[in-house]
């Protein structure tokens, strides 16, 4: 029996087994916290405490700069030591709150909702909202601007991206067997803004047992479905997903609730739960720690602003010096050159490899062969878009969909020559929106 899917695709190997099995273990901050303001899309969030103040955990340190950005919470007890820029994953440098922790984690009293229920979808959105609720699969858009459609009322699917189809990653793997009340209580909670939507949790049919667990879980509410998918990348990208489970197609000039759904990943819904039944803001998160280069690979959950150093020593350090170290999955993550950089909401996962098997291929002339054209989830030309933009012919580029591009990255997975199609298609997507933008 076939599961739902989406057109295209690639089977990379998946690197799951090195966690997988791994149960989440709380890691406590020992060295300073470092929160960067802009750890969201959107405007950076504004500082509310000055060098030299006393924090708690759960005090907001920095208030949204506008409608859509996020606020940040201090996830631990300490005194703030600098405002001032700090690198980050990326590279950028960024102003950054730095907190001294005093170990002692002493919080601020939270504001629980006994009867989540009894909520109006404004008192929920606020709640999402002053939590600094944001997309933490890695996107980064906050929740509480998604999650206010323009139409409400026309939204039909509210799908939990429980795909987790980036090679290597368990956290979300590991959110569901263990923390599956919360899942679908935060599901149920967004339920509640969208009067005819069902739940949908999209899974992978590599995660049977989280397929199981779950529709156990949800068989009596007629709202909450299990949606079993096909293993294969990308399945959770945003516009497959939503293929996969409804038939509906987005391009980049729509948003989901276009077409009637709202995407939001499993640490968010969890986020979303902590919010408004907790009155927990954001400040800790699970990511998996894990690749060939690692002693013990596992699923930690631990304070953001913990630098990834931290992380790496809570997994035991390193076995063997790794050649490469991707903030991410193998596929869509982005290479990192040092480890004493914060980690923030979005951090889903660090992979540290004995091997950089990207940098040591040697690419070659297109052999036309036609495999990027068949595995393109957006039906595009990666081999003629990676040569435009090799050109530096961006008008050709855009009539030939180039903006469509989703940077999955599977053409250069599947391009027998090494090229690095996905590279070159992303290098002229930047150029040519940050061109628009300046228009
Ligand atoms: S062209 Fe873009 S969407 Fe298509 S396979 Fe390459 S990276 Fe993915
Ligand atoms: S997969 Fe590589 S070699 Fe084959 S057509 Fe595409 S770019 Fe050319």
């Amino acid at each position: 029996m076939g599961f739902k899917t989406f057109k295209g695709g690639v089977h990379p190997y998946e690197g799951k087994e090195l966690a997988k099995d791994q149960p989440i273990v709380e890691v406590l901050p020992k060295g300073n916290l470092v929160y960067p303001l802009s750890q969201h899309i959107g405007a950076p969030a504004s500082p509310v405490v000055a060098v030299g103040d006393r924090v708690l955990k759960g005090q907001k340190i920095a208030e949204a700069g506008g409608f859509v950005s996020a606020p940040i919470h201090s996830s631990v007890s300490g005194t703030v030591k600098a405002i001032e820029p700090r690198r980050v994953a990326v590279g950028d440098m960024v102003t950054s709150i730095v907190i001294e922790s005093d170990g002692a984690f002493e919080e601020v009293s939270y504001a629980s909702c006994e009867d989540t229920a009894s909520l109006t979808k404004e008192e929920i959105i606020g709640k999402v909202k002053e939590a600094g609720v944001v997309g933490m699969g890695g996107a980064g858009f906050p929740t509480h601007v998604k999650l206010s459609p323009k139409e409400p009322e026309n939204i039909e699917y509210v799908i939990a991206n429980c795909a987790e189809c980036e090679p290597y990653l368990t956290a979300d793997y590991r959110r569901m067997l263990e923390n599956p009340e919360e899942l679908i209580a935060g599901m149920k909670i967004i339920l509640q803004l969208f009067g005819k939507a069902k739940g949908v949790f999209g899974i992978e049919n590599n995660k049977p047992d989280c397929i199981e667990k779950l529709q156990e879980m949800v068989k009596d509410d007629p709202r909450l479905m299990v949606c079993p998918l096909e293993t294969k990348y990308p399945q959770g990208g945003e516009r497959q997903l939503i293929y996969a489970v409804t038939g509906r197609s987005i391009n980049s000039k729509m948003l989901p609730a276009d077409v009637g759904c709202i995407v939001d990943n499993v640490e968010t819904i969890i986020a979303v739960y902590n919010a408004v039944k907790l009155g927990k803001p954001v400040m800790q998160r699970v990511s998996t720690i894990t690749g060939d280069a690692v002693e013990k690979p596992g699923n930690f959950l631990y304070s953001v602003g913990t630098s990834y150093a931290e992380l790496v020593e809570a997994a035991g350090g390193f076995k063997s010096q790794p050649q490469k170290i991707i903030s991410g999955g193998p596929m869509m993550g982005f290479s990192m050159f040092g480890l004493d950089v914060p980690t923030t909401k979005t951090a889903s996962s660090l992979l540290c490899l004995t091997e950089d098997e990207v940098a040591a291929m040697e690419p070659t002339a297109c052999i036309n062969c036609g495999r990027c054209v068949e595995i393109c989830p957006e039906q595009l030309v990666p081999s003629k878009l990676a040569k435009f933009s090799d050109h530096g012919i961006s008008e050709t580029f855009e009539k030939w969909y180039g903006l469509e591009c989703i940077e999955c990255g599977s053409c250069s997975y599947i391009c027998p020559a090494k090229r690095q199609l996905a590279q070159s298609i992303k290098t002229m997507k930047k150029q040519i929106l940050a061109a628009k933008r300046k228009k």
